[in-house]
């Protein structure tokens, strides 16, 4: 996939931006508050319609205006798509090649892009919420059925804990049933993307920091030891069972899988107590990368990969072999720094240079 043109207007602080990306490597340079993690942003956002860094719509469109507007031409299996997205703090409409969609399926695969920004090493340290709301999102990425299982799950979720609440419970069985069932496909459909994320994960990990330790990742659903549907539909069920009680106490359902964790393993150990920072920092760069692998082999293209900050991020070592591995793929890479990188553009051929200031790009060659 290539993003060939982007127009970005009026999106944070962003006035005016037209570009057209390089090929392959884009470096986007500039003083710390310039808008390089803004743009990335509005990259994301226009395959996705949500950005990596906020769930407000409000925040996204510029002081004093009333909308944000993000197009851009998108080459992808020997065809082009125009895709625009407008952004008003009430609402998004998305439009392909002139056309409103309504759905999010729509735009699906349309543009797919893998961010690495340094947020995202929060986490590995914080709560279990957050590694769901990652898996979640990166199940999704390259499964559109799993999007309608999830919201079906949240539906029946808030059904029967309503129901948890009141005094008169009838039916709470069949909700329960429902959960159950629901709930069996969300797990099946996490257990094959972790079993698939989880070998390219130990290879990446591998290409970034050498050989020497081993990362695992690892999805073991509360109460769940069956692989396949049906059997783990019965399990499910019998764990709904035996916390019933606890759950009318509650007024909540107290297990299932919106309570499950993602687990991250250095040498068998928790990454999150035992990992040092750059340790943690490789680990979920690899685990970006993993899932740029997938989604190359879904969709036979590979996304785009968005790398924010990368001179902060790891070592001069970690980043000359990334850069030596990313050199051998056929992949269009932003990359966001500080500085115009003399190393980053001596290992990176034919990088477009962008620098970035006051919310406005200029292209330096290439
Ligand atoms: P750093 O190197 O520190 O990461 P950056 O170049 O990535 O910097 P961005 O995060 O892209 O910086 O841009 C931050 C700037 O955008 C800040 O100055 C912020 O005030 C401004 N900004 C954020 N939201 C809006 C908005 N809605 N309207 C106008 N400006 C905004
Ligand atoms: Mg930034």
């Amino acid at each position: 996939m290539r993003l060939s043109y982007l127009v970005v207007a009026g999106f944070r602080n962003l006035e005016s931006v037209h570009i057209e990306p390089g090929q392959r490597f884009n470096l986007l340079y500039g003083l710390n508050g310039q808008g390089k993690t803004n743009l990335l942003e509005a990259i994301y956002l226009l395959g996705s319609s949500r950005s990596f860094r906020t769930p407000r719509l409000s925040e996204l469109v510029r002081y004093g205006e009333n909308q944000a507007q993000i197009q851009g031409t998108v080459e992808s299996g020997g065809m082009e798509n125009r895709l625009r997205l407008i952004i008003e703090p009430a609402g998004r409409k998305v439009e392909i090649d002139g056309k409103a969609v309504h759905k999010a399926s729509d735009l699906h695969g349309k543009l797919n892009s893998v961010v690495f920004s340094p947020d995202d090493t929060g986490m590995v340290r914080m709560g279990p919420e957050s590694r769901r709301r990652y898996l979640d999102r990166a199940v999704y990425m390259g499964d559109i059925g799993y999007l309608h299982c999830w919201h079906s799950y949240q539906r029946i979720l808030k059904q029967r804990n309503h129901l948890l609440k009141n005094l008169d419970k009838t039916g709470l069985d069949i909700w329960t049933e429902q959960l159950a069932e629901t709930g069996a496909e969300v797990i099946e459909r996490r257990l094959r993307f972790v079993a698939v994320l989880d070998i390219k994960l130990q290879k990446y990990y591998a290409t970034i920091a050498g050989h020497g330790e081993t990362s695992r990742l690892s999805y073991q659903p509360d109460g769940v030891q069956a692989t396949e549907r049906q059997q783990i539909r019965e399990e499910l069920l019998e764990l709904f069972k035996k916390q019933q009680r606890a759950d009318e106490r509650y007024g909540t359902t107290t297990v299932g899988p919106h309570r499950d964790d993602l687990m991250f393993l250095l040498d068998g150990r928790q990454l999150k107590a035992f990992g040092s920072q750059g340790q943690q920092k490789s680990f979920v760069l690899a685990l970006k990368m993993a899932e740029m692998d997938n989604l190359h082999d879904i969709f036979g293209e590979a996304p785009l990969l968005l790398l924010d900050d990368m001179s902060s991020e790891l070592d001069a070592q970690r980043n000359r072999n990334l850069m030596e591995f990313l050199i051998t793929r056929d992949i269009q890479v932003f990359i966001t720094t500080t500085e115009r990188s003399p190393a980053l553009l001596a290992a990176a051929p034919h990088c477009a240079v962008f620098h970035v200031e006051g919310g406005n790009l200029t292209f330096e060659g290439s």
